[in-house]
């Protein structure tokens, strides 16, 4: 599985270890401009494993995959110091073109390798950020590609493709109650500027960057859907 130290591939780490006998991270260093998220999937495997006996059991090793070649082929905000927003070719400027794609493809070949078959990725459709690689169409048609080029049967599994931020909240709460929530909330990290110094109540960030809103707002909805 994907595991990037952000919020959505945290509950779906949670959502592989309740579903596979053996679950394997990978994370990819490609310049971003916070290490504090790849910091984060250090805390949040092992205390998300250390919720129950079997979750325990099931967590494999992590790989770390240089991807640096993202930034060198282009620069973006995600990898410069350029302003987070829309470009003018109507994408956010925080996109990484190819990225979702290469991830993928790199992770299909290390699980080719291991005898793994379900690739697990926290992309999302339903609040949609602009992101044309987190599309449900994308990644179906990349599981075709990645089948035909690897003579593989992998399925790409992306079990936060059709729920908004609160119902990604209740998933994690139904996988692994408040203790789930508690450390997602306070250990993974969705800031598009890596800010780790500011706790809010839905979890630290600078709490102005387009993704901390969408996860403020979302933390609210989740917050008030609750008895
Ligand atoms: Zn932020």
């Amino acid at each position: 599985m994907l595991l990037s130290g952000g919020q959505d591939s945290a509950i779906c780490l949670a959502w592989a270890l309740a579903r596979f006998a053996r679950v394997e991270t990978v994370g990819f260093d490609y310049g971003q401009r916070h290490r504090a998220e790849l910091a984060a999937r250090e805390d949040l495997r092992r205390e998300i494993a250390g919720l129950g006996a079997d979750w325990r059991a099931r967590l494999g090793p992590d790989t770390r995959l240089d991807a640096g070649v993202l930034a060198a082929v282009g620069a973006n905000a995600l990898t410069a110091d350029l302003p987070i927003g829309t470009g003018p070719d109507g994408l956010p400027t925080t996109f990484v073109p190819g990225r979702n794609l290469l991830f993928f493809t790199l992770a299909a070949a290390l699980a080719h390798g291991r005898g793994l078959r379900h690739l697990v990725g926290g992309m999302c459709e339903t609040d949609f950020s602009g992101y044309p690689d987190c599309r449900d169409d994308t990644l179906k048609s990349l599981q075709v590609s990645l089948n035909l080029g690897m003579n593989a049967r992998f399925v790409i599994d992306t079990p936060l493709m059709w729920l908004d931020k609160a119902e990604s909240w209740g998933l994690a709460e139904r996988l692994g109650g408040p203790a789930l929530v508690e450390i997602i909330r306070r250990r993974s990290l969705s800031c598009y500027r890596g800010e780790t110094g500011r706790m809010h109540e839905w979890g630290p960030g600078c709490g102005t960057c387009p993704a901390c809103e969408l996860r403020a707002r979302g933390w609210a909805a989740y917050r008030a859907g609750r008895p």
